[in-house]
């Protein structure tokens, strides 16, 4: 969000420097086009010209240096550019109100332009302080010519009509603000989504896809530190499923997902890319401390008892290999852990074995 009004109020100061620019040529245009014949440019550069050039062109300094510094909040920075704005109406409106009164109509600008920050407080400010400004302009004329001169009319209808801007800003913040939040919602939902598509649903385990990119990611920014793959197989398998039934050969697989997620914590990456086939991925692990985590969660595993298994403790076999060469791809790891995990098979199954 800080970031979104750094950028608006950065092109704010180039359009408002547009602007001092702008005002200044017009009151050019304006001697010649109307006022040459009855004074002197000496006469009305004074007023018209230099006197707004000085004030406007002080106050952009003053608010270019204003955004520009690190130790004023985001909130005050966006107050210095609807003050700006607010100091911009009040020199020209004072320059012309005697010949112009419509002029301080220009204080709708500060009023509207609160509204892009959504800031109920900062835009009540800027309309409140926006009518005590119009306020004085017309006690300061009064005061000066004995009167309003039949401009009081005027003067009323541009207050009412800033209530209105007032309101229509207030409208525009809501709906600005229901917008940010439908986009907010939209972008935690993409988020959740693209988090469970990475999930393999029956264990909430990274699935096979997040798998593999998970340790070509992880071979990637690995640098000189270690990292090694473990890959896991229940042993004799199919026939837990034939003894007691499907179902308990769910809770099998729910437990070792459990024990895996309990013992890699946030450091490591464990994940199911098959039936009852895992992998753990283990950043910063050389291939002996990797092997040792995983004879832990074997030790575990094996003493679990089930209510509804009368033989003996249900094992799993491991194959642990340390990415060691800067060439290796992530197929080449995962065949040579795989070739190690054959290895704890061929050698009775329920062990680890590591390569190198
Ligand atoms: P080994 O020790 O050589 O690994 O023998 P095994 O019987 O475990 O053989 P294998 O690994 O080939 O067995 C895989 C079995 O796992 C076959 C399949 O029925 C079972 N299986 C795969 N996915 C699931 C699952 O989600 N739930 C259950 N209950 N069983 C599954
Ligand atoms: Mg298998
Ligand atoms: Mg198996």
């Amino acid at each position: 969000m800080g970031e979104r009004y750094q950028k608006l109020r950065r092109q704010f100061v180039v359009c408002m420097l547009f602007l001092v620019v702008g005002i200044a040529v017009v009151e050019v245009l304006f001697f010649f086009l109307v006022h040459r014949r009855e004074t002197s440019w000496t006469t009305y550069s004074e007023l018209y010209f230099w006197l707004p050039l000085l004030f406007n062109g002080g106050g952009w300094i003053a608010l270019y240096f204003v955004l520009d510094s690190p130790n004023i909040s985001d909130r005050w920075k966006n107050f210095a550019t609807i003050f700006y704005l607010g100091f911009l109406c009040t020199t020209v409106s004072a320059v012309h109100f005697r010949q112009v009164p419509a002029v301080v109509g220009c204080y709708h600008a500060p009023v509207i332009w609160s509204a892009i920050y959504g800031d109920e407080k900062l835009s009540r400010w800027t309309h409140a302080i926006s009518q005590i400004a119009l306020a004085i302009l017309c006690a300061f004329y009064s005061w000066l010519n004995g009167g309003m001169g039949n401009n009081e009319i005027g003067i009323v209808a541009i207050m009412f009509t800033l209530v209105i801007s007032r309101l229509l800003a207030t409208m525009l913040m809501r709906f600005v603000r229901e917008k940010d939040e439908m986009i907010q919602l939209h972008e935690q939902d993409n988020e959740s989504l693209g988090k469970r598509l990475m999930r393999e649903p029956m264990t909430g385990l990274y699935n096979h896809s997040a798998f593999y990119s998970l340790l070509e990611k992880k071979i990637r920014e690995r640098g000189d530190a270690p990292l090694s793959l473990a890959i896991v197989d229940i042993d004799n398998f199919k026939s837990v499923n034939d003894t007691y039934g499907h179902e308990n050969g769910d809770k099998v697989i729910l437990y070792l997902a459990e024990l895996l997620k309990k013992h890699c914590g946030e450091r490591f990456f464990p994940c199911r890319y098959g039936g009852e086939e895992f992998a753990v991925i283990f950043p910063g692990l050389k291939g002996k401390e990797a092997r040792g985590v995983m004879e832990e969660i074997l030790a575990e595993f094996r003493t679990k008892e089930f209510e509804w298994n009368s033989g003996s403790g249900i094992t799993f076999s491991c194959g642990v290999f340390q990415h060691n060469e800067v060439n290796m791809t992530a197929t080449e790891l995962f065949q040579i852990a795989d070739q190690m995990l054959y290895k704890a098979k061929q050698g009775g199954k329920n062990c680890c074995v590591s390569g190198l």
